[in-house]
């Protein structure tokens, strides 16, 4: 026979339930000094409000199995846009944008551009807001301006994430070079991999104008000595997060079978964050293939093994 307190318990939490949505909050570092306000600004209007304190770095990364464990109703994610994952919890973006001053920077670059006319503009979503004057700004000085139709992980047109490149692949044919316009190197760097067109890097932050042609061909330098060392490993190591956004364990499978019948040893390593300390412990791989986030080959210098891109392992089982 059941004891009616904990009939009753079970009836109070049932209640709960139905009275309030839970909800769990996951902010990117830079916004988790604003989580509390964030939080009571939530609460106010009846949720309860769990808050996800594990790095987020991207849309991608959906904290499903925290949510799950929260019993939550509905994840909410700041400063992401929309993106294509699945979640059997709905999942609401809310998008962070940081207005910024732009003239006195850009026009610092309009001096570099030079005699470049035709100029493709692209951002991160934290100043996409802003691209439409940015490009006023650039026409009212003389040029062309084009802004490419973004790919299939990204929500707006001229907005880049590095795992999207289309606003840049949409117009490489049709423009002389493109400006970067945000902070960091990340998107910068990648964007300029993504083209053989010359990419200027245009910090609000920091007010500074640099072309990326140097950090290009040093990563396309490290890249090249990647894919040499792999050639002769016998051992691979497929990483695969389970991130929602990341999870292709299909890819996975897909490369493991590649490589074995290429007369390799292969095997599948899952992991939700990558920590190089463990990565690192698995001495008997030679190679590893990163079919999560491109993100991670940013960080090859804390792999004691050479760290490949799905496309990179291709060429060398076709070689
Ligand atoms: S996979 Fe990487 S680059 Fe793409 S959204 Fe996620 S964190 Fe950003």
């Amino acid at each position: 026979m059941r004891d009616s307190s904990s009939d009753f318990f079970i009836f109070i939490i049932y209640s709960e339930r139905r009275v309030f949505v839970r909800i769990l909050l996951q902010l990117p570092e830079g916004i988790k000094s604003k989580a509390l306000r964030i939080v009571q600004k939530l609460e106010k209007e009846g949720d309860e409000v769990v808050v996800s304190c594990s790095p987020c770095y991207g849309a991608c990364d959906v904290a499903l199995e925290e949510a799950r464990r929260c019993d939550a109703d509905r994840i909410i994610q700041y400063g992401h846009s929309e993106f294509p994952v699945r979640s059997s919890i709905p999942v609401e973006f809310v998008e962070y944008r940081t207005p910024v001053k732009f003239r006195a920077v850009l026009s610092k670059a309009v001096k570099e551009l030079g005699g470049y006319e035709r100029i493709g503009i692209v951002t991160t979503v934290q100043h996409i807001g802003q691209i439409g004057e940015i490009k006023k700004f650039l026409e009212g000085k003389g040029k062309k301006v084009f802004i490419g139709k973004h790919g299939k992980k990204a929500k707006y047109d001229g907005q880049i994430l590095g795992c999207d490149w289309g606003s840049i692949k949409d117009i490489e044919n049709t423009v002389d070079c493109f400006i970067f316009f945000g902070g960091g190197v990340f998107h910068a760097l990648g964007g300029a991999l993504a083209t053989e067109k010359p990419l200027l890097a245009v910090d609000p932050f920091s007010r500074s104008v640099r072309w990326m042609s140097e950090e290009r061909t040093k990563e396309l330098r490290r890249r090249k000595g990647a894919l040499l060392a792999a050639v002769g490993a016998k051992n691979f190591g497929i990483i695969c997060s389970t991130k929602p956004g990341q999870f292709n364990f299909k890819k996975a499978l897909y490369l493991k079978k590649l490589l074995e019948e290429g007369g390799r040893k292969a095997c599948i390593l899952v992991c939700n964050e990558l920590n190089f300390e463990s990565l690192n412990n698995l001495l008997e791989f030679d190679c590893f293939v990163n079919t999560a986030c491109p993100r991670i080959a940013e960080d090859y210098a804390r792999s004691r093994k050479p760290i490949l891109g799905v496309d990179e392992i291709k060429k060398i089982i076709k070689k």
